[in-house]
């Protein structure tokens, strides 16, 4: 069965088969290598493995799209130079002088490419550990000390050649040791040594077998032998081809580093010998010159050296470690500031102060306004950059002495030691730099921060107590006093007073309670009806949720929806509404109470926007009690109107295109600008109730309006005055320009029969009887 790609990934076969046949290919060449003595045979049947493991090289990483592609670029032309260097050796050596020299001039550059191509492999895992490097210089001079006594000056001191030819020969070995230091590095940062791996290290062993050989015999004199002794150098490219052919090929370059031990078992079997060679080798060396005995002691010394260096590296690497991991445990990774626990012990550690003079501690708990809509709207990322830019502008703000900490997602904690006055100003200054506009997104942002504060006295207290608070009772007010700021309108202060555990207490009491009458079925829709200013003639109505708690009796919404709103429960009371509103609405276009461009007005939470699902929700509604889509508007807060790009505006897009009308409720008491008007498909506004309740005495509110009617009618769209309870605002709404108004001068909210038996087509009342019968009753 074929298995399945990814698309755009290069179709890579699994099947080791390619390499076994190179293998079998390679083997046969190297059988005719040993049976057929005759020097044409024998130099065909190399050629042949030699072009072919190339060629592999060259097409197997390509092939199975093995990466990095440099990598295996340098180490093909690397097969290049050794094989033009080993067809070339048998010519090089008959040559007397420097042309001797031709055949190191292609193998000595094979080598560097094949030193960089290994080298590109091991750059993908990143930087090696100092240990790692450490032990392969210890190795490198063990090995080089070795060939250089034992082979190189040997074979340096043949008469009748130049010496660097015979010192060449014997230094060939030290290339070999360095490229399989490269390898074993890649070892011990590959997780499973694969076959791809295992076939190129046997690759460079059985070039540094050859090599050995080599020099070995240039010891006394020879710089070629039996054809036997380029066998290993036949098998290298062989093994090297078939390295790349083999599918895992594509796992040598991958970056999985393991994680690697600094003393492990196979690191001393490596580093073992290796400090042992200078010892070893006195024994040999001890009647030869000066020179050698100098180099001996030099190779010994450094490797000394850096054993020293690798003990001191390993325990700095261990307390480096340590510090790392306490400081991950204390501190917040994102900002890098302090974290709960850390906070926590060094309020307690505060705590326990005994000042000379009677010293507060305070404990300012921020928690960042609208974080939530940001994260929603905009993503976690631009969440964590917001958070980020606040952590850094508290820092740099406030004094070095007090303690700033991140205790949670948009949560931060400021302690500092001072006078009441002093944690005062400290507040304000908290206030003031969270303030400071943002760039998120190309959008300039204004975020704003509630502050709840906690003190309490240090040191010697007139009766000779200790402090009466504990660290968590600190925080715990301070936190409560910051759900007071937010509830006091946000953006602001608020210094703890016990009284507060009261009131939480009663958000907690609201929320359970609001809960309860949500599953049981205790929630109630008003309707209020929307009517046209100079008629006073029905057009459509809003409708408005009424609750009773079964102890406080009615709560407005304007306190149990933010909370519902906290809590996430204004998710299915929403569905709730737009259930029920629905339903009457259906009910009453069917039994004729309201004419078919009748509207409803419904209001919806900015969470609930954040829904994806909400189009399809509505869709189901609409269907489900046959209403149409223009039949409903929804009223938004101005808050939600931050993005267009945002899922919100997504949202607000579908709506749109089902032709539901979008009204922005309260308007000019949000924080946007009117510039996202034209961004969203926005269909109108509603002007906020506090600019029309100065209409006919505040020249202010009356500009403020008229600007509103100018924007929306450029815009096209539609104005709804709320709040009008004097025939003194309605005139001066028309006179603005106001098409519809809402307000008690036509009618409160009221229970649907109740509307029925007011606003029943035929039986409308114009504004001016409306308002003796809201007076009356
Ligand atoms: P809103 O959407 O701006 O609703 C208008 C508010 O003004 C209502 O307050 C209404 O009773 C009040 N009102 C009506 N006429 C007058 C008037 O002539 N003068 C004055 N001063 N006020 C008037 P209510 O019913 O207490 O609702 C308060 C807020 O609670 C609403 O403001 C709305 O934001 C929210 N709300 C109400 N029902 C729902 C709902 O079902 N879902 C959501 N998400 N929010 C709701
Ligand atoms: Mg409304
Ligand atoms: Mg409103």
């Amino acid at each position: 069965m074929a298995r399945p790609t990814a698309p755009g990934t290069r179709r890579a076969t699994s099947s080791p088969l390619p390499a076994l046949a190179f293998l079998a290919f390679g083997v046969t060449a190297a059988v005719f290598y040993i049976a057929v003595d005759t020097p044409l045979v024998n130099a065909l049947a190399f050629a042949v493995a030699g072009i072919g493991g190339t060629v592999a090289v060259v097409a197997g990483p390509r092939w199975h799209g093995a990466q990095p592609r440099f990598a295996w670029r340098l180490l093909a032309i690397a097969c290049v130079l050794f094989l033009t260097g080993a067809l070339g050796r048998p010519w090089a050596v008959e040559q007397d002088g420097w042309p001797a020299l031709a055949a190191d001039a292609a193998t000595v550059p094979g080598y560097l490419f094949m030193l960089l191509g290994l080298a590109g492999l091991l750059r993908t895992r990143g930087r090696l550990p100092s240990h790692a490097v450490i032990d392969g210089l210890i190795v490198f001079i063990g090995a080089a000390l070795c060939s250089v006594l034992l082979l190189a000056v040997p074979a340096g001191s043949i008469a009748d050649r130049p010496a660097l030819v015979s010192a060449l020969a014997a230094l060939y070995p030290i290339f070999d040791v360095i490229l399989v230091l490269v390898l074993v590095s890649l070892a011990f940062t590959t997780a499973a040594r694969r076959p791809s791996y295992l076939l190129l290290v046997a690759s460079m062993g059985s070039l540094l077998i050859g090599d050995v050989l080599y020099a070995i015999i240039g010891v006394s004199g020879q710089l070629t032998g039996s054809r036997l002794l380029d066998l290993p150098f036949l098998l290298g490219f062989l093994l090297i081809g078939a390295a790349a052919l083999h599918p895992s090929v594509v796992e040598l370059g991958r970056a999985a580093r393991l994680p690697v031990q600094a003393w492990s078992w196979q690191r001393l079997l490596l580093i073992g010998p290796a400090l042992a060679v200078p010892f070893l080798l006195t024994i040999f060396v001890s009647g030869r010159s000066m020179a050698d005995r100098v180099v001996l002691g030099v190779g010994g010394a450094a490797m000394v050296v850096l054993m020293m260096l690798r003990a001191v590296s390993a325990v700095q690497g261990y307390a480096a470690a340590q510090r790392r991991y306490e400081h991950r445990a204390t501190h917040d990774p994102l900002t890098g500031l302090p974290n709960r626990l850390m906070l926590a012990a060094e309020v307690r550690r505060l705590l326990t102060v005994r000042p000379p003079q009677p010293t507060w501690i305070w404990v300012f708990f921020l928690d960042l306004d609208g974080f939530k809509l940001v994260n929603d709207s905009w993503g976690h990322h631009a969440g964590d950059q917001l958070i980020a830019e606040v952590a850094g502008r508290l820092r740099a703000a406030l004094p070095t002495a007090a303690t700033v900490a991140r205790v949670g997602g948009d949560e931060f904690v400021v302690v500092h030691l001072g006078s009441r006055s002093e944690a005062i100003a400290l507040a304000d200054q908290i206030i003031d730099c969270v303030n400071e506009p943002l760039q998120i997104r190309q959008v300039e942002a204004v975020i704003t921060a509630s502050v709840g504060i906690a003190g309490t006295q240090l040191g010697p207290l007139p009766d000779g107590g200790g402090p009466p608070v504990t660290a968590d009772a600190l925080l715990r007010d301070a936190d409560t006093a910051m759900y007071q700021a937010k509830a006091d309108g946000r953006g602001r202060w608020v210094m703890f007073d016990a009284s507060m555990h009261e009131r939480v207490r009663e958000r907690v009491d609201i929320e359970q309670a609001l809960r309860a009458a949500l599953n049981q079925d205790d929630l109630r829709l008003a309707y209020q009806p929307i009517v046209d200013l100079e008629s006073g003639s029905l057009i459509g109505a809003e409708a408005l949720l009424r609750w009773n708690h079964p102890e406080r009796g009615a709560v407005s919404p304007a306190v149990f929806i933010p909370i519902a709103e906290d809590t996430g429960l204004i998710a299915p009371i929403g569905r709730w509404v737009l259930d029920h509103s629905l339903r009457q609405l259906s009910q009453w276009r069917a039994d004729g109470t309201v004419s078919a461009d009748f509207w409803m007005s419904v209001n919806v939470s900015p969470r609930q926007l954040r829904d994806a699902g909400l189009a399809r929700a509505l869709d189901d509604a609409l269907a489900r009690y046959d209403v149409p889509a223009a039949a409903v508007v929804l009223e938004i807060t101005e808050s939600v109107m931050i993005d267009p790009t945002s899922v919100i505006g997504q949202v607000l897009s579908e709506l749109r295109q089902r032709g539901i009308r979008i009204v922005v409720d309260d308007f000019g008491t949000g924080f946007s600008a009117l510039g996202y008007l034209r961004s969203h498909p926005v269909t109108g506004v509603k002007v906020d109730r506090a600019f029309v309740a100065g209409l006919g005495t505040s020249a202010k509110d009356e500009e403020i309006v008229r600007a509103v009617v100018a924007m929306s009618s450029a815009l096209h769209l539609t104005v709804v005055a709320e709040g009008v309870e004097t025939p003194l605002q309605q005139g001066v709404l028309a006179v603005l320009g106001v098409v519809f108004g809402q307000g008690e001068l036509w009618g409160e909210p009221v229970e649907p029969a109740v509307f029925v038996q007011r606003w029943a087509m035929g039986r409308q009342v114009p504004a001016e009887s409306a308002q003796v019968r809201g007076g009356n009753s």
